[in-house]
């Protein structure tokens, strides 16, 4: 009887941490009593999911160690396993066969939705709509949770201003303000309002840090930043997930300053863990502990895991190193097991927060998988995404909307009829060839006539997930049938730009023009019919001046998803008028890059009849192409009566900026009103001008209507190099406008 109370007794207590009635920190507390250091260091290790894991379980090489281990309960999480069959499967052997049964969390890259894609992210940040980017994640976290899984590796809230860098496409552009209100509406669109509802799931934002400045854009490249630039410009977008309530974080490959992110003690112990009391976990880069050791800063495994756990990489992704050394190290001393109780705390956390411990089945459901993936509800929400996210950048002499009846076009590009390159690089979990099509959302409208030539191929591959994309230079055999069909028309719609995967990651470029042949196409039809409307399909600025120059209509079209044919052809009829701005300044050419509109003011004058020593190119404009927040409609708008309420404003008083804004044109529209902000003299040299403030508002035709900014010191603020936060008393100029370069502007002064 004594040994049956015994056992019943420590059996009571080891589940203990399944009574809900407990906090969730009283119960993260009551199972790490009853684990070894094995089961700990067990949770911080993540691993990807290589086989099915409904057929046959593997009896050999890696594959058989996963499993050993995750019989083991040495494993705490899974990646890209997807489905609920294969994740109910993985998740039944950490419950059922684990001594402690402890479930997995299943982590996927849900970049841009899971099966039913929105538009890549960049696209997404140039509608400049945060209700409709919420909703696009809440979406994908719909789609992505009905499939089984509980943690994206989203969003990506790297700042960057170098369009040679191929994972610009994942961001949401250059700019910390704007980057920083997108990044909340990503993490609110996730995780929603409870975590542990069973169609959110955790977020994670990524890379900490300053990935986006690798330098010349070069892919996996080192960073080298001041630390005001690092707190200005890279951090406010990851501060104000944590503000969100984001519940992980992941580091980056990137050397920040000679040390890498993933053993970064002052990037994620200093800063994260402390200064901004993160209280999820981080979890490291696919193999970027073991990369350690590639770059030259950890001996090897063992070195690498001790650096990186005490950095305060709490799970390892990939790089094994956990798993077969830090047992070791903890019982060498090597490391303090207060460490690995820290990160285990902050992984088990998580878990009870998603509700996996009341029941970790309950992402699950076969029945919802099957309503709820590629609904027709989604779909649509997808389509609205995709049409907030399109750019208008030229439309000379009003050559769109087109006409609806009456009209020949000639739609001209392999990228028009292409069904998988609108889908972008990151989804993983789509089918190949599921966009519709530019040629099939145009073939919709009948009354006018449609003829279609590819042209020229943009790749000579077909295979796409290649790390060197194949590029057409040499086949040119489509030229003559494509100036055919584009001399007998009335317009030509040129769909030219990327393939899905030349941008992404390991998608760094030094061209950024118009890939292959295309601008030769380009230039060869313009020459028998120059009445083209040219529409972009990219994942990053493009150098496109010749364009710029000739070309009447330009239609950014980025790579919109699921639904990217509907949405330009909607545009295009002037069924939707766009009003998405450029959250990422294009270049003329590559050698602008990197290319910015918040840069600093030089010691030259700007104006080169003062000085021939001006700061400029010999060859080229300095000024961007397109800059950041520039985007046309198909109507006008104009502002006026800027009025600042008070132009003495203490330092703590809220100031108030407003502007009326008329729509001027033939259309009902969306305007983005944007404030900008200069602190004109300060301790260090200010930006020449920082958005503070936008407003995304809708006019009819003919219509006025008031916006009111609040300025507080939060936006005249600044980090130092200290990393501290300063507000100072001066002058501040401020511009208000529809784009960064022109608009209304006057001055306070801060006393
Ligand atoms: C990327 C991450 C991604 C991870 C898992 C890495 O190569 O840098 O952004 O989440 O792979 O797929």
């Amino acid at each position: 009887l004594l040994l049956f109370s015994i056992v019943a007794l420590s059996h009571a207590q080891l589940k203990k941490h399944l009574d809900k009635k407990l906090s969730i920190e009283d119960r993260v507390s009551f199972l790490m009593k009853e684990m070894t250091i094995e089961e700990k260091v067990g949770q911080m290790n993540q691993y990807n999911g290589t086989w099915d894991f409904t057929g046959p379980r593997p009896e050999s090489g890696s594959e058989e160690l996963k499993y050993e281990h995750l019989k083991q309960g040495w494993v705490g999480s899974m990646l890209s396993v997807r489905g609920v069959k294969e994740v109910l499967a993985v998740q039944k052997i950490a419950v059922e066969e684990t001594r402690l049964g402890i479930p997995l969390i299943f982590g996927f890259d849900v970049i841009h939705g899971y099966k039913t894609l929105s538009p890549i992210p960049l696209a997404e940040a140039a509608s400049w709509d945060l209700e409709a980017i919420k909703k696009s994640a809440s979406i994908a976290a719909d789609e992505a949770s009905a499939s089984g899984l509980n943690w994206t590796f989203g969003p990506n809230v790297d700042i960057s201003n170098d369009a040679r860098w191929g994972r610009v496409m994942e961001g949401a552009g250059e700019d910390p303000y704007l980057g920083s209100k997108i990044a909340i509406a990503r993490v609110k669109g996730f995780q929603g309002e409870k975590l542990d509802a069973n169609n959110t799931i955790a977020a994670c934002a990524k890379h900490f840090a300053a990935y986006g400045f690798v330098e010349a854009g070069r892919e996996y490249n080192g960073v080298d930043m001041s630390i005001s630039k690092l707190y200005n410009t890279v951090l406010p977008s990851f501060k104000a997930t944590v503000d969100a309530g984001v519940r992980t974080f992941m580091n980056s490959f990137n050397i920040l300053n000679g040390v890498p992110a993933t053993g970064n003690s002052y990037l994620q112990r200093d800063i994260l863990k402390g200064d901004w009391e993160f209280n999820g976990f981080v979890v490291s880069d696919w193999a970027s502990i073991g990369e350690m050791i590639t770059h030259g800063y950890a001996v090897d495994g063992a070195d690498a895991s001790a650096k990186a756990v005490e950095a305060g990489s709490d799970m390892d992704m990939e790089s094994h190193l956990y798993v077969t050394e830090l047992v070791k190290l903890v019982k060498n001393g090597t490391v303090k097991e207060s460490l690995v109780d820290d990160a285990v705390r902050r992984i088990l956390r998580v878990k009870f927060e998603l509700g996996l411990f009341d029941d970790p089945y309950k992402y699950c459901d076969e029945n919802r998988e099957k309503k709820t993936i590629g609904n027709k509800a989604n779909n649509e929400a997808v389509l609205d995404m995709a049409k907030k996210s399109i750019v208008l950048l030229k439309n000379e002499g009003n050559l769109l909307p087109l006409k609806k009846s009456g009209i020949k076009i000639a739609l001209i590009g392999a990228l028009a009829s292409d069904k998988n390159s609108p889908l972008g690089s990151w989804r993983i979990a789509a089918d190949d060839d599921t966009a519709v099509s530019v040629l099939e959302g145009m073939q919709k409208y009948k009354s006018n006539k449609l003829v279609y030539e590819k042209g020229t191929d943009v790749s000579t591959d077909k295979q796409l997930f290649v790390q060197e994309v194949k590029i057409n230079y040499t086949d040119f055999s489509g030229f003559e049938a494509a100036k055919k069909v584009a001399k007998e028309a009335d317009v030509v719609i040129m769909v030219l730009g990327e393939i899905g995967f030349q941008s992404g990651e390991g998608r760094s470029r030094t061209e950024l023009g118009l890939p292959g042949n295309q601008q030769q196409l380009l230039e060869e039809v313009h020459e028998v019919n120059p009445n083209i409307v040219l529409v972009l399909n990219n994942g990053r600025p493009l150098s496109i001046p010749w364009a710029a120059e000739n070309v009447p209509a330009i239609v950014e079209a980025w790579q919109l998803g699921t639904q990217t044919g509907n949405a330009v052809a909607e545009v295009l009829y002037g069924d939707y008028n766009p009003s998405g701005k450029l959250p990422m300044s294009f270049p003329r050419n590559v050698g602008q890059c990197p290319i910015y509109y918040n840069s600093y003011n030089t010691g030259r004058p700007t104006n080169k009849d003062n000085n021939v020593f001006w700061s400029h190119y010999i060859d080229a404009e300095k000024s961007p192409l397109y800059s950041f927040g520039y985007g046309l409609s198909y109507t006008t708008f104009e502002y006026k009566n800027l009025k600042i309420n008070n132009l003495n404003p203490k330092k703590g008083e809220v100031i108030s900026i407003s502007v009326e804004v008329t729509n001027t044109g033939n259309f009902d529209g969306k305007e983005v009103v944007q404030l900008y902000l200069n602190d004109e003299v300060a301790s260090i040299v200010r930006p020449v001008k920082e958005l503070k403030g936008f407003e995304l508002i809708t006019l009819k035709k003919g219509e006025t209507k008031k916006v009111v900014f609040k300025l507080t010191d939060k936006e005249m603020g600044f980090y130092n190099n200290e990393g501290a936060f300063n507000v100072e008393e001066g002058v501040f100029n401020i511009m208000v406008g529809g784009n960064s370069i022109e608009g209304l502007t006057s001055k306070f002064e801060l006393k």
